[in-house]
């Protein structure tokens, strides 16, 4: 049985960002073949439409450049993605950098100035106080993880 691994789904080739793009990683992708990838979008699972106005976390909330706060969508995706995760056994996740749901250790600091500051996004945060690691899509241990794979 493939281990699974949960992965944030614009990494995966799926138009799920705010501007309708995706973020299809190659590296990421590799891992196809040797893990079952879970993907998941907490955005998109918390309710709120694609394209959609960017938003950025602000101390407790989440606020569209707008100003509208959507700390609550943003806070039922996670709780989604976490269940998701749960159900399948996932103790890994590889999950888009920066961003305010799926960013781990840096992400945008609310001034939508493209300036990062030290924090975690609404869905990394919550995995990773679950105990799921949560690692980036340039993390070099996605090398660590393809080559284990190919000894399998
Ligand atoms: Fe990608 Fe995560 Fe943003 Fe969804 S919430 S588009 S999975 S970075």
């Amino acid at each position: 049985m493939k281990k699974p691994i949960l992965v944030s789904a614009c990494l995966l080739g799926e138009p799920t960002r705010y501007d309708g793009q995706s973020r299809p990683n190659s590296r990421v992708s590799l891992l196809l073949d040797k893990y079952e990838l879970i993907p998941v979008c907490p955005e998109v699972m918390g309710g709120l439409p694609t394209p959609r106005t960017p938003s950025e976390r602000v101390f407790e909330k989440v606020l569209m450049r707008d100003g509208r706060d959507v700390t609550e969508e943003y806070e039922r995706g996670a709780a989604l993605a976490l269940e998701r995760a749960v159900e399948a056994g996932c103790t890994l996740a590889i999950l888009k950098e920066r961003s305010p749901s799926c960013g781990f250790g840096k992400i945008y600091d609310g001034s939508f100035s493209g300036t990062l500051t030290d924090g975690n996004g609404v869905a990394a945060e919550l995995l990773s106080s679950h105990g799921i690691r949560v690692i980036g899509e340039t993390s070099p241990e996605l090398d660590v993880l393809l080559s284990c794979a190919d000894k399998q």
